[in-house]
Protein backbone atom coordinates (compact mmCIF):
# COMPACT_ATOMS: atom_id res chain seq x y z
CA UNK A 1 0.00 0.00 0.00
CA UNK A 2 1.44 3.59 -0.64
CA UNK A 3 2.24 5.68 2.26
CA UNK A 4 -1.22 7.03 3.52
CA UNK A 5 -1.35 11.02 4.70
CA UNK A 6 -3.93 10.99 7.72
CA UNK A 7 -5.62 13.82 9.39
CA UNK A 8 -6.44 13.40 12.75
CA UNK A 9 -9.29 15.78 14.52
CA UNK A 10 -8.82 15.68 17.83
CA UNK A 11 -5.59 14.08 18.26
CA UNK A 12 -4.95 14.85 21.58
CA UNK A 13 -7.65 13.11 23.32
CA UNK A 14 -8.51 9.83 24.04
CA UNK A 15 -8.75 7.95 19.95
CA UNK A 16 -6.53 10.71 18.85
CA UNK A 17 -3.46 9.67 20.85
CA UNK A 18 -4.16 5.86 20.24
CA UNK A 19 -4.17 6.75 16.43
CA UNK A 20 -1.06 8.27 16.75
CA UNK A 21 1.02 5.29 19.05
CA UNK A 22 -0.31 3.10 15.91
CA UNK A 23 0.97 5.78 12.83
CA UNK A 24 4.39 5.32 15.36
CA UNK A 25 4.16 1.83 14.98
CA UNK A 26 3.88 2.33 11.02
CA UNK A 27 6.03 4.52 9.68
CA UNK A 28 6.78 3.21 6.16
CA UNK A 29 2.66 3.23 6.09
CA UNK A 30 0.94 6.03 7.34
CA UNK A 31 2.34 9.81 7.62
CA UNK A 32 1.00 12.16 9.72
CA UNK A 33 -0.45 15.55 7.58
CA UNK A 34 -2.83 17.34 9.93
CA UNK A 35 -3.33 17.63 13.57
CA UNK A 36 -6.07 19.37 15.35
CA UNK A 37 -7.31 19.69 19.01
CA UNK A 38 -9.70 21.50 20.88
CA UNK A 39 -7.00 23.63 23.81
CA UNK A 40 -4.63 20.71 25.08
CA UNK A 41 -1.99 23.52 23.34
CA UNK A 42 0.96 21.42 25.13
CA UNK A 43 -0.44 17.77 24.38
CA UNK A 44 -0.78 19.54 20.18
CA UNK A 45 2.70 21.25 19.99
CA UNK A 46 4.32 17.96 21.01
CA UNK A 47 2.43 15.67 18.88
CA UNK A 48 3.04 18.16 16.10
CA UNK A 49 7.41 18.80 16.73
CA UNK A 50 7.07 14.73 16.67
CA UNK A 51 4.73 14.01 13.72
CA UNK A 52 5.88 17.36 11.75
CA UNK A 53 2.41 17.53 9.56
CA UNK A 54 1.65 20.04 7.31
CA UNK A 55 -1.11 21.73 8.95
CA UNK A 56 -1.87 22.19 13.22
CA UNK A 57 -5.37 24.07 14.21
CA UNK A 58 -6.57 24.64 17.72
CA UNK A 59 -10.18 25.54 18.12
CA UNK A 60 -10.00 28.03 20.79
CA UNK A 61 -8.76 31.34 18.94
CA UNK A 62 -6.89 32.08 22.27
CA UNK A 63 -4.70 29.51 22.67
CA UNK A 64 -3.28 30.44 18.92
CA UNK A 65 -0.78 32.49 20.67
CA UNK A 66 1.14 29.83 22.74
CA UNK A 67 1.02 27.17 20.04
CA UNK A 68 3.06 29.41 18.28
CA UNK A 69 5.12 29.92 20.78
CA UNK A 70 5.78 26.47 21.26
CA UNK A 71 6.45 25.54 17.84
CA UNK A 72 9.05 27.99 17.15
CA UNK A 73 10.64 26.94 13.74
CA UNK A 74 7.90 23.78 12.67
CA UNK A 75 7.29 25.55 8.75
CA UNK A 76 4.12 24.23 8.32
CA UNK A 77 0.48 26.06 8.78
CA UNK A 78 -0.70 27.24 12.32
CA UNK A 79 -4.54 28.10 12.47
CA UNK A 80 -7.39 28.29 15.02
CA UNK A 81 -10.74 28.48 15.77
CA UNK A 82 -13.66 26.20 13.98
CA UNK A 83 -12.50 27.67 10.50
CA UNK A 84 -8.93 27.06 11.12
CA UNK A 85 -9.56 23.57 11.78
CA UNK A 86 -11.81 23.39 8.59
CA UNK A 87 -8.60 24.93 7.03
CA UNK A 88 -6.57 22.42 8.64
CA UNK A 89 -9.10 19.41 7.14
CA UNK A 90 -9.50 20.74 3.27
CA UNK A 91 -5.88 21.82 2.81
CA UNK A 92 -3.55 19.03 4.69
CA UNK A 93 -3.58 16.99 1.68
CA UNK A 94 -4.93 13.89 3.81
CA UNK A 95 -5.83 10.54 2.11
CA UNK A 96 -8.01 9.43 5.24
CA UNK A 97 -9.12 11.45 7.81
CA UNK A 98 -9.81 9.67 11.83
CA UNK A 99 -13.01 11.71 13.03
CA UNK A 100 -12.09 12.44 16.68
CA UNK A 101 -13.43 14.89 18.12
CA UNK A 102 -16.13 14.50 20.62
CA UNK A 103 -19.44 15.98 20.04
CA UNK A 104 -21.38 17.99 17.54
CA UNK A 105 -18.22 20.38 17.33
CA UNK A 106 -16.92 17.22 15.10
CA UNK A 107 -19.56 18.09 12.22
CA UNK A 108 -18.17 21.09 10.36
CA UNK A 109 -14.49 19.55 10.03
CA UNK A 110 -15.51 16.20 9.01
CA UNK A 111 -17.72 17.50 6.47
CA UNK A 112 -14.55 19.81 5.01
CA UNK A 113 -12.90 16.78 5.34
CA UNK A 114 -15.29 14.63 2.83
CA UNK A 115 -15.25 17.57 0.70
CA UNK A 116 -11.66 17.55 -0.01
CA UNK A 117 -11.58 14.11 -0.80
CA UNK A 118 -10.51 12.10 2.23
CA UNK A 119 -11.70 8.64 3.42
CA UNK A 120 -13.72 8.95 6.96
CA UNK A 121 -12.44 6.84 9.85
CA UNK A 122 -15.68 7.87 12.10
CA UNK A 123 -14.79 7.57 16.08
CA UNK A 124 -17.20 10.44 16.50
CA UNK A 125 -20.44 8.72 16.25
CA UNK A 126 -22.26 12.25 17.43
CA UNK A 127 -22.39 13.44 13.97
CA UNK A 128 -23.12 10.47 12.58
CA UNK A 129 -25.88 10.48 14.96
CA UNK A 130 -26.86 14.17 14.22
CA UNK A 131 -26.35 14.03 10.46
CA UNK A 132 -26.68 11.26 9.22
CA UNK A 133 -28.28 11.90 5.80
CA UNK A 134 -26.10 14.72 5.31
CA UNK A 135 -22.63 12.50 6.28
CA UNK A 136 -24.03 10.49 3.77
CA UNK A 137 -25.07 12.21 1.31
CA UNK A 138 -21.64 14.11 1.31
CA UNK A 139 -19.76 10.41 1.13
CA UNK A 140 -21.82 9.22 -1.67
CA UNK A 141 -21.01 12.85 -3.88
CA UNK A 142 -17.22 12.63 -2.82
CA UNK A 143 -17.11 8.55 -3.45
CA UNK A 144 -14.82 8.03 -0.56
CA UNK A 145 -15.43 5.32 2.61
CA UNK A 146 -16.80 5.94 5.97
CA UNK A 147 -14.58 3.01 8.04
CA UNK A 148 -16.02 2.39 11.72
CA UNK A 149 -13.72 3.59 14.40
CA UNK A 150 -16.37 2.23 17.23
CA UNK A 151 -15.39 -1.55 18.73
CA UNK A 152 -18.87 -2.66 17.87
CA UNK A 153 -19.35 -0.93 14.53
CA UNK A 154 -15.90 -2.18 13.39
CA UNK A 155 -16.69 -5.46 14.58
CA UNK A 156 -20.03 -5.55 12.53
CA UNK A 157 -18.14 -4.29 9.37
CA UNK A 158 -15.69 -6.96 9.87
CA UNK A 159 -18.06 -9.76 10.40
CA UNK A 160 -20.40 -8.18 7.36
CA UNK A 161 -17.76 -7.90 5.03
CA UNK A 162 -18.62 -8.87 1.24
CA UNK A 163 -22.07 -10.61 2.65
CA UNK A 164 -24.15 -7.22 2.11
CA UNK A 165 -27.41 -7.16 4.54
CA UNK A 166 -30.10 -8.92 2.90
CA UNK A 167 -29.58 -12.46 4.58
CA UNK A 168 -28.79 -10.40 7.67
CA UNK A 169 -31.62 -11.23 10.85
CA UNK A 170 -30.18 -8.99 12.87
CA UNK A 171 -26.87 -7.43 14.46
CA UNK A 172 -25.92 -7.50 17.89
CA UNK A 173 -24.06 -4.41 19.68
CA UNK A 174 -22.72 -5.26 23.39
CA UNK A 175 -22.63 -2.84 26.03
CA UNK A 176 -19.98 -3.57 29.13
CA UNK A 177 -22.79 -2.52 31.46
CA UNK A 178 -20.62 0.58 32.55
CA UNK A 179 -19.31 1.26 36.14
CA UNK A 180 -23.80 0.73 37.51
CA UNK A 181 -24.39 -2.59 35.45
CA UNK A 182 -26.37 -4.46 37.81
CA UNK A 183 -27.14 -1.20 40.13
CA UNK A 184 -30.80 0.18 40.10
CA UNK A 185 -32.41 3.37 39.36
CA UNK A 186 -32.62 4.87 43.06
CA UNK A 187 -28.75 3.42 43.95
CA UNK A 188 -27.33 5.80 40.86
CA UNK A 189 -29.53 8.86 41.07
CA UNK A 190 -27.14 10.93 43.02
CA UNK A 191 -23.77 8.93 41.75
CA UNK A 192 -20.55 11.43 41.68
CA UNK A 193 -18.93 12.56 39.16
CA UNK A 194 -16.01 10.45 39.53
CA UNK A 195 -17.80 6.98 40.10
CA UNK A 196 -19.71 7.91 37.19
CA UNK A 197 -16.30 8.03 35.44
CA UNK A 198 -15.04 4.95 36.33
CA UNK A 199 -15.14 2.72 33.21
CA UNK A 200 -14.76 -0.72 34.20
CA UNK A 201 -13.25 -1.77 30.92
CA UNK A 202 -12.34 1.18 29.12
CA UNK A 203 -10.31 4.19 29.63
CA UNK A 204 -12.05 7.20 26.89
CA UNK A 205 -12.45 10.87 27.15
CA UNK A 206 -15.16 12.00 29.81
CA UNK A 207 -18.09 12.36 27.48
CA UNK A 208 -18.14 9.14 26.35
CA UNK A 209 -17.12 7.55 29.90
CA UNK A 210 -20.53 9.24 31.48
CA UNK A 211 -22.58 7.89 28.11
CA UNK A 212 -21.32 4.66 28.77
CA UNK A 213 -22.51 5.24 32.55
CA UNK A 214 -26.06 6.67 31.97
CA UNK A 215 -25.93 3.71 28.27
CA UNK A 216 -27.02 7.03 26.29
CA UNK A 217 -23.44 5.90 24.57
CA UNK A 218 -25.50 2.44 23.36
CA UNK A 219 -28.44 4.91 21.91
CA UNK A 220 -25.99 6.79 19.81
CA UNK A 221 -24.29 3.82 18.63
CA UNK A 222 -27.63 1.90 17.87
CA UNK A 223 -27.94 5.24 15.42
CA UNK A 224 -24.72 4.66 13.98
CA UNK A 225 -25.56 1.37 13.27
CA UNK A 226 -28.65 2.68 11.62
CA UNK A 227 -26.63 4.81 9.41
CA UNK A 228 -23.40 3.06 8.21
CA UNK A 229 -25.53 -0.93 7.93
CA UNK A 230 -28.41 0.95 6.44
CA UNK A 231 -30.44 -1.14 8.73
CA UNK A 232 -33.79 -0.91 10.31
CA UNK A 233 -34.13 -0.48 13.82
CA UNK A 234 -35.75 -3.39 14.59
CA UNK A 235 -32.50 -5.41 13.18
CA UNK A 236 -30.21 -3.90 15.91
CA UNK A 237 -30.42 -5.21 19.34
CA UNK A 238 -28.20 -4.61 22.49
CA UNK A 239 -27.13 -6.94 24.69
CA UNK A 240 -25.14 -6.39 27.68
CA UNK A 241 -21.45 -8.16 27.89
CA UNK A 242 -19.73 -7.30 30.63
CA UNK A 243 -16.03 -9.45 29.82
CA UNK A 244 -16.10 -7.27 27.32
CA UNK A 245 -14.62 -9.26 24.84
CA UNK A 246 -17.09 -10.08 21.68
CA UNK A 247 -18.00 -6.77 20.47
CA UNK A 248 -20.45 -7.50 18.14
CA UNK A 249 -22.25 -10.17 16.44
CA UNK A 250 -24.31 -10.65 13.00
CA UNK A 251 -27.11 -12.80 13.35
CA UNK A 252 -28.15 -14.47 9.47
CA UNK A 253 -31.86 -15.67 8.74
CA UNK A 254 -30.05 -19.55 8.11
CA UNK A 255 -29.76 -19.24 12.23
CA UNK A 256 -26.15 -18.82 12.09
CA UNK A 257 -24.47 -15.90 13.76
CA UNK A 258 -20.85 -14.43 13.42
CA UNK A 259 -19.00 -13.01 16.35
CA UNK A 260 -15.80 -10.71 16.46
CA UNK A 261 -13.74 -11.21 19.69
CA UNK A 262 -10.42 -9.32 20.98
CA UNK A 263 -9.27 -7.82 23.97
CA UNK A 264 -10.61 -4.54 24.39
CA UNK A 265 -8.40 -2.29 23.09
CA UNK A 266 -9.30 0.76 20.61
CA UNK A 267 -6.07 0.56 18.69
CA UNK A 268 -7.95 -2.71 17.00
CA UNK A 269 -10.26 -0.88 15.20
CA UNK A 270 -8.14 2.50 14.83
CA UNK A 271 -5.51 0.21 13.28
CA UNK A 272 -7.87 -2.22 11.65
CA UNK A 273 -9.12 1.37 10.01
CA UNK A 274 -6.26 2.41 8.90
CA UNK A 275 -5.05 -0.29 7.25
CA UNK A 276 -8.41 -1.65 5.50
CA UNK A 277 -8.69 -3.36 3.40
CA UNK A 278 -5.40 -4.91 3.98
CA UNK A 279 -4.71 -6.01 7.98
CA UNK A 280 -1.60 -5.73 10.18
CA UNK A 281 0.15 -6.94 12.52
CA UNK A 282 -2.06 -6.88 16.31
CA UNK A 283 -0.95 -3.38 17.79
CA UNK A 284 -2.30 -4.97 21.12
CA UNK A 285 -2.16 -8.46 23.00
CA UNK A 286 -3.84 -11.89 21.56
CA UNK A 287 -7.11 -12.86 22.91
CA UNK A 288 -5.87 -16.13 25.15
CA UNK A 289 -9.21 -18.52 25.10
CA UNK A 290 -7.96 -20.44 27.69
CA UNK A 291 -7.64 -17.59 30.15
CA UNK A 292 -11.53 -16.72 29.97
CA UNK A 293 -14.08 -16.48 32.31
CA UNK A 294 -16.89 -17.41 30.91
CA UNK A 295 -18.64 -14.83 28.57
CA UNK A 296 -22.35 -13.70 29.46
CA UNK A 297 -24.85 -12.09 27.49
CA UNK A 298 -28.13 -10.06 29.30
CA UNK A 299 -30.69 -7.78 28.00
CA UNK A 300 -29.95 -4.11 29.43
CA UNK A 301 -31.80 -2.86 32.21
CA UNK A 302 -34.26 0.30 30.37
CA UNK A 303 -35.57 1.07 33.59
CA UNK A 304 -32.51 2.34 35.19
CA UNK A 305 -30.92 3.50 32.10
CA UNK A 306 -33.74 5.33 30.66
CA UNK A 307 -31.54 7.35 28.27
CA UNK A 308 -30.86 3.84 26.33
CA UNK A 309 -34.75 3.51 25.05
CA UNK A 310 -35.32 7.53 24.81
CA UNK A 311 -31.77 7.60 22.48
CA UNK A 312 -33.38 4.51 20.51
CA UNK A 313 -36.69 6.27 20.14
CA UNK A 314 -35.27 10.11 18.89
CA UNK A 315 -33.63 7.35 16.32
CA UNK A 316 -36.96 5.47 15.13
CA UNK A 317 -38.70 8.96 14.89
CA UNK A 318 -36.00 10.29 12.76
CA UNK A 319 -35.55 13.45 11.46
CA UNK A 320 -34.08 16.06 13.71
CA UNK A 321 -35.17 13.99 16.95
CA UNK A 322 -31.44 12.66 16.90
CA UNK A 323 -29.87 15.53 16.51
CA UNK A 324 -31.89 16.73 18.96
CA UNK A 325 -31.31 13.72 21.64
CA UNK A 326 -27.49 13.74 21.11
CA UNK A 327 -27.21 17.92 21.54
CA UNK A 328 -29.52 17.73 24.65
CA UNK A 329 -27.63 14.74 25.95
CA UNK A 330 -24.31 16.51 25.24
CA UNK A 331 -25.46 19.26 27.33
CA UNK A 332 -26.63 17.57 30.63
CA UNK A 333 -23.67 15.72 29.93
CA UNK A 334 -21.21 18.67 30.61
CA UNK A 335 -23.60 20.15 33.39
CA UNK A 336 -23.42 16.87 35.49
CA UNK A 337 -19.29 17.05 35.08
CA UNK A 338 -19.58 20.53 36.11
CA UNK A 339 -21.45 19.54 38.84
CA UNK A 340 -24.45 21.74 38.00
CA UNK A 341 -26.56 18.97 37.78
CA UNK A 342 -27.17 15.14 39.25
CA UNK A 343 -26.71 11.99 37.57
CA UNK A 344 -30.34 11.02 37.03
CA UNK A 345 -31.18 15.05 35.44
CA UNK A 346 -29.48 13.95 32.30
CA UNK A 347 -32.01 11.55 31.71
CA UNK A 348 -34.70 13.86 32.91
CA UNK A 349 -33.16 16.87 30.99
CA UNK A 350 -32.84 14.92 27.53
CA UNK A 351 -36.37 13.58 28.32
CA UNK A 352 -37.82 17.35 28.44
CA UNK A 353 -36.10 18.39 25.54
CA UNK A 354 -37.54 15.80 23.43
CA UNK A 355 -40.65 16.22 24.82
CA UNK A 356 -40.77 20.21 24.35
CA UNK A 357 -38.94 20.42 20.81
CA UNK A 358 -40.28 20.47 17.77
CA UNK A 359 -38.91 17.94 15.10
CA UNK A 360 -38.99 18.57 11.50
CA UNK A 361 -37.27 16.15 8.77
CA UNK A 362 -33.50 17.40 8.26
CA UNK A 363 -33.03 19.79 4.93
CA UNK A 364 -29.67 21.40 5.60
CA UNK A 365 -26.46 22.13 8.42
CA UNK A 366 -28.53 25.35 9.60
CA UNK A 367 -31.34 23.14 10.53
CA UNK A 368 -28.87 20.92 12.32
CA UNK A 369 -27.25 23.66 14.29
CA UNK A 370 -30.83 25.29 15.03
CA UNK A 371 -32.12 21.99 16.64
CA UNK A 372 -28.92 21.45 18.80
CA UNK A 373 -28.93 25.29 20.10
CA UNK A 374 -32.92 24.69 20.80
CA UNK A 375 -31.49 21.56 22.75
CA UNK A 376 -28.79 22.99 24.53
CA UNK A 377 -30.69 25.28 25.68
CA UNK A 378 -33.66 23.42 26.76
CA UNK A 379 -31.46 21.84 29.12
CA UNK A 380 -29.06 24.44 30.28
CA UNK A 381 -32.24 26.80 31.39
CA UNK A 382 -34.16 24.56 33.58
CA UNK A 383 -33.78 23.87 36.99
CA UNK A 384 -33.81 19.74 36.81
CA UNK A 385 -33.45 17.97 40.09
CA UNK A 386 -36.62 17.08 41.68
P1 LIG B 1 -11.58 13.01 24.32
O1 LIG B 1 -12.35 13.96 25.16
O2 LIG B 1 -10.51 12.21 24.97
O3 LIG B 1 -10.93 13.80 23.09
C1 LIG B 1 -11.67 14.70 22.32
C2 LIG B 1 -10.78 15.44 21.34
O4 LIG B 1 -11.58 16.46 20.71
C3 LIG B 1 -9.60 16.17 21.96
O5 LIG B 1 -8.52 16.19 21.07
C4 LIG B 1 -10.13 17.58 22.16
O6 LIG B 1 -9.09 18.55 22.20
C5 LIG B 1 -10.98 17.75 20.92
N1 LIG B 1 -12.07 18.73 21.10
C6 LIG B 1 -12.92 18.82 22.16
N2 LIG B 1 -13.80 19.82 21.96
C7 LIG B 1 -13.50 20.37 20.76
C8 LIG B 1 -14.06 21.44 20.01
N3 LIG B 1 -15.09 22.16 20.46
N4 LIG B 1 -13.51 21.72 18.80
C9 LIG B 1 -12.47 21.00 18.34
N5 LIG B 1 -11.89 19.98 19.00
C10 LIG B 1 -12.41 19.67 20.20
O7 LIG B 1 -12.63 12.04 23.62
P2 LIG B 1 -12.41 10.55 23.09
O8 LIG B 1 -12.68 9.59 24.17
O9 LIG B 1 -11.14 10.47 22.32
O10 LIG B 1 -13.64 10.43 22.08
C11 LIG B 1 -13.64 11.08 20.83
C12 LIG B 1 -14.82 10.58 20.02
O11 LIG B 1 -14.62 9.19 19.75
C13 LIG B 1 -16.16 10.69 20.73
O12 LIG B 1 -17.16 11.01 19.81
C14 LIG B 1 -16.38 9.29 21.29
O13 LIG B 1 -17.75 8.96 21.41
C15 LIG B 1 -15.72 8.44 20.23
N6 LIG B 1 -15.25 7.13 20.71
C16 LIG B 1 -14.31 7.08 21.68
C17 LIG B 1 -13.87 5.85 22.16
C18 LIG B 1 -12.78 5.76 23.22
O14 LIG B 1 -12.37 4.66 23.56
N7 LIG B 1 -12.28 6.86 23.75
C19 LIG B 1 -14.42 4.67 21.64
C20 LIG B 1 -15.37 4.77 20.62
C21 LIG B 1 -15.77 5.99 20.16
MG1 LIG C 1 -18.41 1.66 21.25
Amino acid sequence: MALRRVLILGATGSIGQSALDIIRRHPDRLAVVGLTAGRNVEALSAAAREFNPSWVAIADPSAEDELRQKLKGFRGNIASGIDGICDCARHCGADICISAIVGGAGLEPTLAAIAAGQDIALANKEILVAGGEIVLRALAASGRRLLPVDSEHWAIFQCLQNRGTAQVRRIILTASGGPFRGKKNEEIGNATRSAALNHPVWKMGDKISIDSATLANKALEVIEAHWLFDLPYDKIKVLVHPQSVVHGLVEFEDGTMLAQMSIPDMRIPIQGALAWPEQWHAPAPHLDLTRLDALTFEPPDLAAFPLLELGIQAGRRGGTAPCLFSAANEEAVRMFLAGEISFADIARAVRSALANTPISEVVDMAMLRQTAAAGREHVRSRKWSS
